[in-house]
């Protein structure tokens, strides 16, 4: 692999190949795969990671905005794709890109009916999403007969899918509270199957939900962050493979005294002569300040190496006294070996947050 000449986000490929995979294996052959790529697939690239998910055989994608919908479908792709979380504003736009709303609460079904029959639509799919005790978004249990009433009066949509997302199947110590959502799932589905005289498709569970609960994958389970590499917990991130490597280089080298200091408001003091190095990337680019003044690190020819100071907008400094390097070497901020979530405990946040925030400034490079 060529070694990184400025600050570039490799993504490989055949590691997200390797998770699909995985994460396939741990459902019944009949059970649909829907892949999440919403925030740039996790601040990947959601236009090739969702051309890699179509050939590899998923059967639905998820967004969160129209317009991400949007950007997928000028890509030429072609799947179903789930809008979680649209707007009102949108939803015009969301029916000329033939994509799918989620619909959580009773304004927006029915200002969806309103805009589907304004454009004459029939049978058009949506995905009806319940509230089961996460308390985000959705209709809750009592909602019912009132979903029913409005789903009565019109032929503009048919319900294509019946869905609630879990609020900690990651936490083995929340099992009870998880399972309290499965029956109230069970129950809502069973109320408005009967009442709707079809059977929508149902699904509940995310990548903890898949691994944690293989009682409740229903008709489609829901992955993110395990396409992405990330398990939750140590025992299941070895069976997956962080898809991205965030690396940089050294651009100068500076050696410093005792209590001379480093960066923007002096944030960093030596405690002796220590040799330095600044590198091409900052908080534009996604490592925020909250990394600086020594929590977070970078590594350097398998060393770790401290950021020192306050993080600035396009350049960080770190502390590289006792690591042998020159100015142009590689530096991994994270990868296969340092992965994001170590990165991310670092400095008290997940994996989910370190790999979503790099920013589009950092260009992408990819590995097959
Ligand atoms: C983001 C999201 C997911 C994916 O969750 P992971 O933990 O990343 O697998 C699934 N369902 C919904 C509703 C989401 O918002």
């Amino acid at each position: 692999m060529p070694k990184a000449q400025e600050t570039v986000l490799e993504i490989n490929l055949d590691s997200l190949a390797h998770n699909y995979k995985y994460l396939r294996s741990k459902l019944d052959k009949s059970t649909k795969f829907l892949g999440v790529v919403k925030a740039f697939a996790y601040g990947n690239d959601a236009v090739a990671v969702a051309k890699t998910l179509v050939a590899l055989g998923a059967d639905y994608l998820a967004v969160a905005y129209v317009h991400e919908g949007i950007a997928l479908r000028n890509s030429g792709i072609e799947l179903p794709i789930l809008v979680l979380h649209p707007q009102p504003a949108n939803f015009r736009d969301l029916i000329e890109h033939c994509l799918e709303p989620s619909l959580y609460s009773p304004r927006i079904l029915r200002e969806f009916i309103k805009v589907a029959e304004a454009q004459a639509q029939s049978d058009y799919p949506v995905h009806i999403k319940f509230n089961t005790g996460l308390n985000r978004l959705g209709f809750w249990e009592n909602d019912v007969a009132y979903v029913m009433s409005q789903l009565n009066e019109t032929s503009s949509i048919r319900v294509k899918s019946i869905f609630s997302h879990l609020a900690a199947s990651e936490d083995a110590r929340e099992q009870e509270f998880t399972q309290n959502q499965f029956s109230s799932f069970k129950s809502i589905c069973d109320e408005l199957s009967v009442q709707l005289g079809y059977k929508p498709m149902l699904h509940l569970c995310n990548t903890s939900g898949v691994i944690n609960y293989p009682e409740a994958h229903f008709d489609m389970v829901r992955c993110g962050i395990g396409l992405y590499g990330f398990g939750n917990a140590a025992a299941e991130d070895h069976n997956l493979k962080p898809i991205a490597s965030l690396k940089t280089v050294i651009s100068q080298i500076h050696l410093i005294e005792i209590d001379e200091t480093v960066g923007y408001n002096r944030g960093y003091k030596a405690k002796g002569f220590e040799k330095i190095a600044t590198l091409p990337i900052g908080h534009a680019d996604g490592i925020g300040r909250h990394f600086g003044n020594e929590r977070g690190y970078v590594t350097i020819a398998g060393k770790k190496a401290a950021i020192i100071g306050n993080v600035c907008m396009d350049m960080i400094m770190v502390n590289i006294t006792g690591i042998e390097c020159s100015e142009g070497d590689e530096v991994v901020v994270f990868g296969a070996s340092t992965p994001a979530s170590q990165l991310a405990d670092s400095v008290g946040t997940i994996s989910y947050e370190v790999i979503t925030g790099i920013s589009q400034r950092v260009k992408r490079r990819y590995i097959f």
